[in-house]
């Protein structure tokens, strides 16, 4: 008879050690009115840090408008939803929230859920598994949740290279025409801020007759004219059947959503299990993310300026010959190739210079491939991007890491070693 059950988990726990991919978080206090400053309540007590890598991209879990909608729905309304959207769930302000994100992505309807994980998840399963016979075509670098949204469908899927349409056509050309086919791709990569070529694939899946899915999770509220997006951007929005996003990243609070037909929103609505048995999103974050979105799209200082802020972050530290992986976007990803280091790294950041940056180890980035991701905001200044530099190349320094790669060996994943400044 087993009875020392939590020698399961114990052992479980050890297997990650050993494989050199224990997590650990770091426990931080923000502070609205300061972002990026925060509090780390370090083992020896609190201390004043500047976090480098959060995806409130934009800073708008602090602005006035977001906090003040939250503060009044809260106040009004009380804090729950009360229920599942089906029973006493369907609150007036998140009929509200999904108006505006209709409107936002030129689409007819739709859907909130608990997060942009969710949505994924039970959005995917549940538009694969009403297509008959569906087959899916799965970027190979689709985040968890939707590879999770692939299997919980049971359909059968196939995996395209990383942005390879050349693959992606292979594929097409191989599956009988008449077949249903949905082909569930990123619009923006977020560990290597590389970006879907999002018209070729639009072209294919207008050829061989498929869907499109796609997930802007890390793109809405910072790219397009009003904030929906990279297929926005290029002017294919309307093109894309799907269109998948959070309000956890650059909107500020929580919550996923997808936009779509009134056809296939209406469906999901009615057989989605992640969108069915479980509470809806409540009334004072249903209110805050509508005021992010609406001030979002009015507003292109906030992009403009995070562009701005990325932009001098890579040439701050590229001049300090750190190996910046060639990124198209927003973010920074430094290459370190090894887990132990890139969490030494992380914790002198922390415990000498009061740089937050969490290691990003495997799974969410292949081995070898271990590194430190940074997220410019508009709220990191001049200062801090200096300070940020000289921390880096300290850290970089005691812990003889390489400097200076080529971006061409970056692009291959190889670890280089140069020169230290
Ligand atoms: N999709 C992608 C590409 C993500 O990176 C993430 C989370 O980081 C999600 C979906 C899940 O979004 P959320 O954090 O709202 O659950």
């Amino acid at each position: 008879m087993v009875t020392n059950y939590d020698a399961f988990f114990l052992s479980a726990i050890a297997r990650l050690r050993t494989e050199r991919r224990y997590r650990v978080f770091a426990d931080i206090e923000r502070i609205a009115g300061r972002f990026p400053h925060a509090i780390w309540h370090a083992p020896q007590g609190p201390r004043d840090v500047v976090v480098w890598c959060s995806n409130d991209y934009l800073g708008m879990g602090q602005h006035a408008k977001v906090i003040g909608a939250m503060v009044e729905a809260a106040t009004r309304m009380g804090t729950g939803a009360g229920g599942t959207r089906n029973i006493s769930g369907t609150h007036h302000l998140v009929v509200d929230l999904e108006a505006e994100l209709a409107d936002l992505h030129g689409k007819p309807a739709a859907l909130v859920f608990t997060s942009g994980y969710v949505s994924n998840q039970t959005g995917i399963a549940t538009i694969a598994k009403l297509l008959p016979d569906c087959l899916i075509l799965s970027d190979a670098m689709n985040h968890n949740s939707m590879i999770e949204g692939v299997r919980q469908s049971g359909v059968e899927r196939q995996i395209w290279r990383h942005n390879d349409v050349a693959h992606l056509e292979g594929l097409l050309q191989a599956t009988a025409a008449g077949r249903p086919k949905l082909i569930a791709c990123e619009s923006l990569y977020s560990m290597d801020g590389d970006v879907a070529p999002i018209r070729q694939i639009c072209d294919l899946a207008e050829r061989y007759g498929a869907m499109t899915y796609l997930d802007e999770v890390h793109a809405v509220g910072m790219y397009g004219p009003r904030g929906a997006g990279i297929a926005a951007r290029e002017g294919v929005m309307n093109r894309i059947d799907v269109i998948e996003g959070t309000l956890a990243k650059a909107f500020g609070c929580l919550g996923g959503y997808i936009a779509g037909s009134t056809a296939l929103v209406d469906a999901v609505r009615s057989y989605a299990p992640g969108f069915i048995f479980t509470s809806a999103l409540p009334p004072p974050v249903c209110a805050a993310a509508t005021a992010a979105i609406r001030h979002l799209k009015a507003s292109s200082w906030e992009r403009d300026q995070q562009q701005n802020r990325a932009a001098r972050v890579k040439a701050v530290l590229r001049s300090a010959g750190l190996p910046v992986m060639p990124s198209d976007t927003h973010i920074v990803p430094l290459l370190i190739g090894d887990p132990e280091k890139s969490k030494m790294a992380s914790d002198l950041l922390l415990s000498r210079h009061g740089i937050y940056i969490q290691p990003i180890n495997y799974p969410t980035v292949p081995e070898g491939t271990e590194r430190l991701r940074i997220t410019p905001t508009p709220c990191h200044d001049d200062p801090m991007i200096d300070q940020l530099g000289a921390a880096l190349a300290d850290v970089w320094i005691d812990l003889g890491l390489p400097f200076s790669c080529r971006s061409s060996d970056l692009r291959s994943n190889k670890t280089c070693f140069g020169s230290t400044p």
